[in-house]
């Protein structure tokens, strides 16, 4: 099933996001994890692609157990930065033999190796022409990446939009935000995209944080905006992993709940393979995601 699909629903939908092992020794304790959050029922799960293909296997492998073990639409990410043409053909080719439908379109990081490298000769720059090359290849839904605080190369947002807009050009069919602590910067943001004319769907992503490692990483690699709210409730909880984790999941809840409330009716959640927290906001939605829109 294609994602647009779900989306176009008249009711609010989760999705879950997990991610690939690092090493083949936790593979197993990687798909057990998917497996249990996909029995947890979501409109659709996304696994991420290791950077720099790394574990790339691994990410249609996850894919395409869950779709056909669980029959729940999976969405494949992609990255292109520091592939070869013929790698990234490669791994559409397998996603399209796999029944994948559903591909999420990646520039990937740049690395400090990366960024000092010559890269006049690299077949792609920026997720825009992995978008073109997917398009050209098959019928995929296509999902690209965006940022309502703004991705750190850009120098301004209205050159961020304006490189938004050209993915949406290419084809990409929907948005998935980097993950938000604050909804003002999400409902800015849905102003400021929808003035520039983009007007496909965009998913606001959430993370419930539930421990207090996991603040450090998520500013670090997101370099997220933490509402003072959200700060008081993990210095009063942080040394406590139980209470840590229920504040993190009443958080996530209260978030979705208030996008919901305002009109937002799908949301993407950084579930980082922690069915107990796939199941906890589920439990905490329970009766405001069997009501219509
Ligand atoms: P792009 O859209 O190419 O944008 C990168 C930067 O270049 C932006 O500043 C943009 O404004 C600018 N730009 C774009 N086009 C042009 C142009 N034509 N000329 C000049 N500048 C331009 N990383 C992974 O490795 N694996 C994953 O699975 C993964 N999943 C992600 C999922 C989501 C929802 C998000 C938000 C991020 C994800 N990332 C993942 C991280 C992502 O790879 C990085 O944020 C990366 O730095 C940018 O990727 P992008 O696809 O947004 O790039």
């Amino acid at each position: 099933m294609k994602i647009t699909d779900i989306l176009s629903q008249k009711k609010l939908t989760l999705s879950f996001e997990v991610f690939p092992p690092k090493a083949e020794s936790s593979y197993d304790s990687v798909c057990s994890a998917t497996e249990a959050i996909a029995a947890t029922g979501p409109a659709f799960m996304s696994v991420t692609y290791g950077a720099g293909g790394g574990t790339s296997r691994y990410t249609l492998d996850i894919a395409r157990n869950i779709q056909e073990k669980y029959n729940v639409p999976m969405l494949a990410h992609l990255t292109c930065v520091s592939s070869t043409r013929e790698t990234v053909r490669e791994r559409i080719a397998d996603m399209k033999n796999a029944g994948i439908q559903n591909v999420m379109a990646l520039r990937g990081d740049l690395t400090p190796e990366l960024q000092n490298s010559d890269r006049t000769d690299w077949p792609y720059h920026y997720a825009v022409e992995l978008i073109r090359e997917l398009k050209e290849s098959g019928d995929f839904c296509i999902g690209a990446a965006c940022y309502p605080e703004v991705h750190p190369e850009s120098s301004n947002q209205r050159e961020d939009i304006a490189h938004l807009a050209e993915k949406v050009a290419a084809g990409a069919n929907f948005l998935t935000t980097q993950m938000i602590f604050d909804n003002n910067l999400f409902f800015n943001f849905m102003y400021k995209i929808r003035e520039a004319g983009i007007t496909v769907p965009i998913l606001p992503g959430i993370m419930p944080i539930t421990n207090a490692k996991q603040v450090e990483r998520a500013i670090k690699l997101s370099g997220s905006f933490m509402p003072q709210r959200f700060k008081a409730l993990v210095d009063k909880f942080g040394s406590n992993p139980d209470a840590m984790k229920q504040a993190g999941i009443a958080y996530a809840t209260d978030q979705i709940i208030d996008l919901y409330a305002n009109g937002i009716q799908n949301v993407h959640v950084y579930s980082m393979n922690k069915p107990d927290v796939a199941a906890g906001i589920l439990a905490n939605l329970s009766a405001v995601l069997g009501q219509n829109a």
